[in-house]
């Protein structure tokens, strides 16, 4: 670009950033910027939210409703019950209807716990039964990483057997 680039919010300093959503220029006092692991438990993320500067306008109409949706669910998906496949007592008589839920590319089986009830929550259950988490070693030459994988089927429980399991174990 040969002319300078002016801040689309400001209109006076120079402004060495770019906003994620309409890529005006922006400077560094009117940048919004995103933590890196904002919105870390979105399995895919829209395209707007992989930038992580924005200018004023864009944050407050494109990424604030967004960050206000995603806490919402994140609170939902905390409270999402996990059972892994050895519970089977727990949830023999549960509904296996949906078809399963699944994540890939996690960085540890906390993550892709936690993303798998995002996606459940996002489709209102409660509940995430036979969880499987793998944790497959790759070897990129002689560096070697590691990446998890899950899958569960989503189903609803009801609330008087969540209230009764918390008081069971004591929280
Ligand atoms: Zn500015
Ligand atoms: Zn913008």
């Amino acid at each position: 670009m040969s002319e300078q680039s002016l801040c689309v919010t400001c209109q006076k300093s120079n402004a060495p950033l770019e906003c994620g959503v309409c890529k005006s220029a922006v400077c560094k006092n009117c940048a919004d910027f995103l933590a890196e692991d904002a919105f870390q438990y979105i399995d895919e993320r829209p395209v707007i939210l992989n930038g992580l500067v924005y200018c004023q306008s864009c944050y407050l109409s494109a990424i604030a409703p967004e960050i206000e949706n995603y806490n919402q669910i994140l609170a939902q998906a905390e409270d999402v019950r996990i059972f892994d496949r050895s519970q089977t007592k727990e949830t023999r008589l549960m509904k296996r209807n949906e078809k399963p839920l699944q994540v890939k590319n996690c960085l540890d089986p906390q993550e892709a716990t936690m993303k798998l009830a995002y996606l459940a929550a996002l489709k209102n259950f409660n509940a995430i039964i036979d969880v499987d988490i793998k944790t497959t070693k790759i070897r990129d030459g002689s560096y070697q990483t590691s990446e998890c994988s899950g899958i569960g089927f989503p189903t609803n429980i009801s609330n008087t057997k969540i209230e009764r399991d918390r008081k069971v174990r004591g929280n």
